[in-house]
């Protein structure tokens, strides 16, 4: 894992997301206003403009200049909550080691810097309903001595999962939650667009056999 696998992580994300954009803007437009995929895409085209630097980085150093862009270009609720996420990624990979039970406990960093940040846990339909059970299913998996390949293949249907079940939530944060029991019936845009991005960067790692 260095800066060159942080920004192929960056390329398949974004292509999934470029794919799915009609979709995601459809979600936020139900319950949101519409914004959050192109929020995502500004701040995603502004990570591949400092290509360079990020390939040029060690992992953690990459993931602080990727959470430092995302602040800056995202904007929204969702751009100060990614940031969490990839600064405290950073921050907790100096203190693991490089394998899979490290890139556990760096990814739960990650997803707990999201919750100090955002206060919300479970349930309250956000992205944290894909996150949460991800970070946690990894953590499991990690403790049983699971493969690389094992995590690849258990995350993405964790993911899809909890993000189909944010479906029958009511949404008690953010914008969605000023709608009421009207939020419910409709995926939240963050959840769906954190699964595609789980998504998208394991079938990479799975490619690379990373
Ligand atoms: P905004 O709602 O300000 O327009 P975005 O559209 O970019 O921001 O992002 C909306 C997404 O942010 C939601 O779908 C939800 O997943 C996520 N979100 C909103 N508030 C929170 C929060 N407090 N904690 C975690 N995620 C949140
Ligand atoms: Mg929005």
């Amino acid at each position: 894992m260095n800066g060159k696998t942080v920004m192929a992580c960056i390329d398949a994300a974004y292509a999934s997301l470029k794919e799915h954009t009609d979709e995601i803007a459809l979600l936020d437009q139900q319950i949101g206003d519409g914004d959050h995929i192109f929020n995502l895409l500004r701040g995603m085209e502004a990570l591949l403009a400092v290509r360079s630097d990020i390939e040029g980085a060690a992992f953690g150093p990459a993931l602080e200049i990727a959470a430092s862009k995302v602040l800056s270009t995202v904007g929204g609720s969702s751009g100060p909550l990614f940031y969490s996420l990839l600064s405290g990624m950073s921050k907790a990979s100096e203190r693991h080691a490089p394998d899979t039970a490290g890139f556990a406990h760096v990814f739960a960093a990650g997803v707990e810097a999201v919750g100090q940040r955002g206060k919300t846990g479970v349930g309250s339909k956000t992205m944290m309903d894909v996150l949460i059970p991800v970070a946690k299913r990894f953590d499991e998996l990690a403790a049983q001595g699971a493969t690389a390949e094992e995590v690849r293949d258990a995350l993405p249907r964790v993911a899809e999962e909890n993000m189909l079940a944010t479906r029958d939530m009511l949404a008690t944060k953010g914008r969605a939650s000023f709608l009421g029991e009207r939020s419910r019936g409709h995926i939240d845009p963050g959840a769906r667009s954190s699964q595609i991005m789980i998504a998208s960067v394991c079938a990479r790692l799975a490619l690379h056999n990373e």
